[in-house]
């Protein structure tokens, strides 16, 4: 954590929780994992549009398109493009109110271009600072779509430095299509295999090797807007709800197999294995205890498509909501 970024009042990290990180002062911390299922883990987080009206920082610490995907639906909570830090780095988000106002957009000669493909990859080259050329600012402006290449593209091992460069190209495509009343993200080309012909493909109008960090950004939006019909938004200030968030995490870090005990579970001695909590689901009320436990969370191959922590096992096990389950899992350990 640089010292420029401390005067950040929340900050978002994005990845797997460390428990040796050094407290930083005055400031909330939460964490949210990188998952596909960015909406499911963005309500779990209990983190509403009110939060981020504060000084928010996202650090993105783990790289991959997952993380990516949680930055843009956490820009769409908040509804602007909020700072982030990777690899080290503070990446802040710039307005370029210039950009393309100061060119007539509507040049008849230079018509809007349907997909315009920039970052660099055989076959195309825009880098950083190409990018800046007034020339493509305009044309990266007025585009009906953009598709960053280029990083992603058969490579799974992404480098912090070649993350850094991913998340700073995205920011400053995202700052020049800025409109006054709408964010514009661009695509991203993922791919596991270095293909030229991928790119006429996009051209062409193939979303298949596309991930829309836009369409992400406005899912991300819909929880902002589900959640002022919440009654506990509306009544709490932002200070409450962050007292709840802690609540929220502190109860998932509850100890699984004590919940588990507390939940009638019990543990096999001979495999290890535990009673699911919910054997009204199983045919013979998981006689046979088939529940596996890692890294402080649950999983049954019956009832869960995921491991759970203790936190979303009370709410699954007894049906209750986050709330409830943070109260029953404090109380009376
Ligand atoms: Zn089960």
């Amino acid at each position: 954590m640089t010292q420029e970024t401390s005067d950040y009042k929340l900050c978002i990290i994005v990845g797997e929780r460390s428990a040796e990180r050094a407290p930083q002062n005055e400031r909330t911390e939460m964490y949210i994992p990188a998952t596909k299922d960015y909406i499911g883990a963005l309500e779990k987080s209990g983190l509403t549009a009110s939060d981020t009206k504060t000084k928010t920082l996202v650090e993105l610490k783990e790289k991959s398109l997952e993380a990516l995907t949680m930055y843009a639906a956490l820009c769409g909570l908040a509804s602007r493009t909020l700072d982030c830090e990777v690899h080290g780095v503070l990446c802040r988000f710039v307005n370029i109110p210039q950009s393309a106002d100061s060119v007539p957009a509507r040049d008849q000669s230079n018509p809007p271009e349907d997909i315009l493909i920039v970052g660099s990859a055989p076959g195309v080259g825009m880098n950083f600072a190409q990018m800046l050329e007034t020339e493509n600012m305009v044309r990266i402006h007025n585009a009906k779509k953009v598709v960053l290449t280029g990083e992603f593209i058969a490579n799974p091992s992404i480098s912090g430095e070649e993350f850094l460069a991913l998340v700073q190209n995205m920011m400053l495509i995202a700052s020049i299509r800025q409109k006054p009343s709408a964010s514009r993200y661009p695509s991203l080309h993922v791919s596991t295999t270095h293909d030229v012909a991928d790119l006429t493909k996009i051209q062409q109008g193939d979303t298949s090797l596309l991930l829309d960090l836009e369409a992400i950004r406005k899912e991300g939006g819909k929880i902002r807007r589900s959640s002022r019909t919440d009654d506990r938004t509306e009544l709490m200030s932002p200070v409450d709800l962050t007292m709840r968030q802690r609540v929220l995490m502190e109860a998932a870090e509850v100890n699984i197999e004590e919940t588990l005990v507390k939940l009638h579970s019990y543990r096999n001695q001979d495999t290890g294995l535990w009673r699911c909590s919910r054997p009204q689901n199983h045919r013979n009320g998981d006689a046979n205890p088939s529940s596996h436990v890692d890294d402080n969370k649950v999983r049954c191959y019956k009832c869960d498509l995921e491991p759970l922590d203790p936190l979303r096992l009370v709410m699954e096990t007894l049906n209750i909501s986050p709330d409830d389950a943070a109260t029953w899992l404090l109380s009376t350990k």
